[in-house]
């Protein structure tokens, strides 16, 4: 039986089939309602009520929808979750498809698909986050990466070896990622780690003949070269990722900056699992809160947040920018009351790059045209706040794209009005005086409402009926209006003008006359005329901003700058920060260093942060490796973490929190600490703590950074200490970096006597009857042993496995100390549960006093009142003879 499809239906299944991996938000006049499997998803992920439309085949059309008013909303949760939406919008009114008939389905097309790298609305997006879109062309044996954001514009692209993509990857975190489709299957486990949407695309979008064509003809060029000298794979990776652009925008491109070549040999590399160790711009536990990005943070405009974020992603290790950035962040510091009022000036700076791409995509209001009308005023203001510091040859660099903007800022001055609103429709934007057929238009449109109140008063008057009013509503446009009670006066009553009845309501009775229905029209004309005028010349502004778009880019990169500089520098002070001295040497030489968000911590609890002194440095050629025994709890973890975060700190160009530093330029950080399986990859603790460590033995070079903690704890203690003993004389001998080696295996201290570059350190500790008091101080030597029995019991491990673990521990011991073989039968021979309650008293160093002898052998809770009083009477006995 064939199946009979409604026109509207046959209209959505054609637009769908076009969309097939997307959620078709189909328009409905104010509702954009979703049909079929979508329906059936959608309902689930926005958790809204699924309901049915009409049949189809003899089935019911699940149905749900969402209002358009609220629809970014429901966008947002549904890209959250994995989805991408495609918007059909009506793209004619309903009367004009009614003329062509009544069955006539209004025209529909998707404008645009909404996917998690292609967002451009605030609402969607991280303001201090970039959201970047990335390409991965591979040509042969070469790789290239490409980035975008579409809601800045910029875009870099580079050559990517396949070993550094996921390192790239974690340093960018963008949010989609574009691959060949005969890669998908090669490329998707590390895309999907860095956490990005991978999206797989036909092959030819990445081809690069195409793709040169379509970027020149982007930018406007004839060869692509005059950006520079792209391999085809960079050109490959651009191609898609402009195809993907104008197939996700139908056509409307955003504003493109044009692209810039990023090597990669400017930034000290990091891997994945040393920025999720090192909690960079995200914790452990995946939010902003407890990150190194949130503890340093005093940006106070949206561009600077992101661009302190990707300094802190990339440091460099350009000596030259380095400095360069450092002379900047000591200038505010030095001058105090500049960076206080730069800071003042700058939180009046809207998000500029944001306000342009949203011009660009024509997605931008009224509002957004006051963003660059205010960021380019501040831009002016504070480029004459600096000029009147000695720091003007200095800042000038960046003061150059500051200037220059006077025309711009007077033409939309002298256009809009002091506060235009979010939408173009809601009108009423452009400042009285700018246009004088606007402003004649408008006093009509006003007049006509002026004429409507005095017909009002002269009606009422005429008929005696005070209460009369004229009133306006969607429906019957303007009428009279008087209660049912007067209704009989109005239609007898001899007047000027006949009152012709248009509705009955409970309460009231609605008239017209001639007179109002040509009024009504004289204004509707008017209101329309105004419209049309103010849309005509929010065209005629948006152009011309997206004329200079370049130097309002620049303009917005230099405030952001500033906003970076006047933030680290607040930090600086605030905190008692220093500045680092760079170089090219392999020096390491930090005095009184401290982790930045432990002291956070710290802080916040009233306690204060003991700063630790690190020595690593590498004579030509050699490694050097400090071996910290110590403790657990001592600070270990804490001081190795501190130590590449201020060597990361202070090639972003920031100050550090030491008194004093020197860091030899650092080509790449590694680290491995903690303990974490990836269940979900089939990896083990062991595993996972296996593979950090070959990536750190197979990549590290002498230019880099390597912090270990605690090798070789995920497997039994023979197998652990051999591995972290090898593992420690690889890097010694081979890798020959600097490098923190934190460990609970003694024995490995030994190894600072055989070998030159290894070196003992110690976190030292006191014991007092019985107890470990943390000092953590960082010292010469090597500890003795890890008190791993007391800080179990401060953790609250039930006396009895504490006091059991104790007797264990004497007897390994002692095993140890006759000849290692005798242990277990040792433990064999321990009398099970000698140590259940109640307890004995812990095996301090110094003897138990009496009273606390007597105290051990009490159980609170089985004492009766009389009992409890008569220990207090013992206790004071004993107190007395103990004085
Ligand atoms: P484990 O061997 O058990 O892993 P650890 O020696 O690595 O322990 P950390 O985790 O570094 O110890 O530190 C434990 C706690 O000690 C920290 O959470 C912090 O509160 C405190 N701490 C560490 N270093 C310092 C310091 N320099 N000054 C003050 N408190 C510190």
């Amino acid at each position: 039986m064939p199946v009979t499809v409604t026109p509207m239906m046959a209209q959505y299944l054609e637009i769908k089939a076009g969309h097939p991996e997307a959620l078709l938000f189909y328009r409905m006049g104010d509702f954009y309602e979703m049909f079929f499997d979508d329906a059936v998803a959608a309902s689930a992920a926005l958790d809204i009520a699924l309901t049915k439309r009409g049949k189809h085949a003899g089935e019911d059309i699940p149905m749900c929808g969402v209002p358009v008013h609220a629809a970014e909303g429901y966008l947002l949760t549904l890209i959250r979750k994995g989805f991408r939406v495609a918007v059909c919008e009506q793209m004619e009114d309903p009367a004009e498809a009614k003329k062509r008939g009544y069955k006539a389905v209004v025209r529909r097309e998707v404008v645009r698909l909404v996917t998690p790298g292609t967002l451009t609305e605030d609402s969607l997006l991280d303001a201090r986050r970039n959201n970047f879109l990335c390409g991965i062309a591979r040509i042969r044996d070469a790789a290239a990466l490409a980035t975008v954001d579409i809601s800045t514009g910029e875009l870099r692209v580079g050559p990517c070896p396949l070993v550094r993509l996921g390192p790239e990857l974690a340093r960018l975190a963008p949010r989609e990622v574009l691959v060949s489709e005969s890669e998908e299957s090669a490329l998707r486990e590390l895309v999907e780690e860095s956490g990005a949407a991978l999206t797989p695309v036909a092959r030819s979008s990445f081809d690069s003949s195409g793709a040169e064509q379509r970027l020149c003809r982007i930018f406007g060029v004839s060869e692509l070269k005059v950006y520079g000298s792209f391999e085809r794979a960079e050109i490959a990776a651009l191609g898609a990722i402009t195809a993907y652009l104008e197939l996700t925008q139908k056509g409307k491109l955003p504003l493109l900056r044009p692209p810039q070549r990023d090597l990669g040999g400017d930034v000290m590399q990091i891997d994945a699992a040393t920025r999720r160790n090192l909690e960079l711009t995200a914790s452990l536990s995946g939010g902003r809160e407890g990150s190194l990005l949130a503890a340093i943070d005093r940006t106070v405009t949206a561009a600077g947040g992101r661009l302190l974020a990707r300094r802190i992603s990339s440091p460099s290790c350009n000596i030259d920018k380095i400095l360069e950035r450092l002379d900047v962040v000591s200038f505010f510091v030095d001058g105090i009351s500049t960076a206080d009022t730069l800071r003042a000036a700058l939180r009046k700076v809207p998000d500029i790059d944001r306000a342009l791409s949203r011009l660009s995509l024509e997605r931008g209001g009224p509002r957004d045209l006051a963003a660059i009308r205010a960021g380019l005023t501040q831009a002016g203001e504070i480029a004459a706040i600096l000029s009147e510091t000695n720091g003007s040859e200095l800042l000038a660099p960046l003061t150059a794209g500051l200037n220059g903007h006077d025309e711009m800022v007077d033409r939309l001055e002298a256009a809009l009005v002091a506060e235009p609103p979010l939408m173009l429709r809601d009108g009423g934007f452009i400042a009285a005086g700018y246009d004088a057929e606007l402003d004649e238009v408008r006093t009509l449109r006003d007049e006509g409402r002026g004429v409507v109140a005095s017909l009002q008063a002269r009606y009422a008057a005429e008929t005696g009926i005070a209460s009369l009013k004229v009133k306006h509503n969607n429906v019957l446009g303007y009428f009279v209006e008087t209660t049912a009670t007067h209704a009989e006066k109005m239609l007898s009553a001899p007047l000027s003008e006949s009152f012709i009845h248009r509705q009955t309501t409970a309460n009231a009775v609605r008239f017209t006359t001639v007179e109002l229905s040509e009024l009504e029209t004289r204004i509707l004309n008017a209101g329309n005329r105004v419209q049309e005028i103010e849309k005509r010349l929010f065209e005629a502004l948006r152009a011309e901003v997206l004329t200079g778009a370049g130097e309002t880019g620049a303009a917005a990169g230099a405030l952001a700058e500033l906003d970076v500089a006047s933030g680290l520098a607040d930090l600086a002070r605030g905190e008692n920060w220093t500045r680092p001295t760079v170089d090219q040497s392999r020096d390491f030489d930090v005095s009184g260093g401290r982790h930045p968000v432990v002291e956070h911590a710290l802080k916040r609890e009233g306690k204060a942060f003991v700063g630790n002194d690190c020595l690593l440095t590498a004579p030509d050629d050699a490694a050097h490796v400090r071996l910290l025994t110590g403790p657990n709890m001592a600070g270990k973890s804490t001081y190795l973490r501190q130590n590449a975060l201020i060597a990361l700190l202070a090639q972003s160009g920031s100050f550090v929190p030491a008194s004093s530093a020197m860091i030899g330029v650092v080509s790449s950080l590694f680290s491995r600490v903690g303990a974490s399986d990836d269940l979900a990859r089939g990896r083990s603790t062991f595993m996972v703590e296996m593979v950090e460590t070959a990536t750190i033995l197979n990549q590290a070079d002498e230019r880099s950074l390597v912090i270990l903690d605690e090798i070789g704890r995920g497997t039994a203690t023979y197998d652990g200490l051999s591995i972290a003993w090898a593992t420690l004389e690889h890097l010694h001998a081979t890798n020959r970096c600097r490098a923190l080696f934190a460990t609970h295996y003694h024995e490995l201290t030994t190894l600072a006597t055989k070998l030159d570059g290894v070196e003992n350190a110690t976190v030292a500790v006191k014991e007092w009857e019985g107890e470990v008091i943390f000092l953590h101080e960082v010292r010469d030597g090597a500890a003795d042993r890890s008190y791993g029995v007391q800080v179990a019991r401060l953790a609250g491990l039930p006396a009895s496995v504490v006091e059991r673990a104790r007797v264990v521990l004497d007897q390994l011991e002692k095993g140890d100390r006759e000849g290692g073989k005798r242990q277990l039968a040792l433990i064999d021979d321990l009398p099970l549960f000698s140590a259940v309650p109640p307890a004995p008293a812990p095996a301090a160093k110094t003897a138990p006093s009496a009273i606390v002898e007597r105290l051990d052998e009490v159980l609170p809770d089985e004492l009766s009142p009389r009992e409890a009083l008569s220990l207090i009477y013992d206790l004071k006995a004993l107190a007395r003879e103990k004085s």
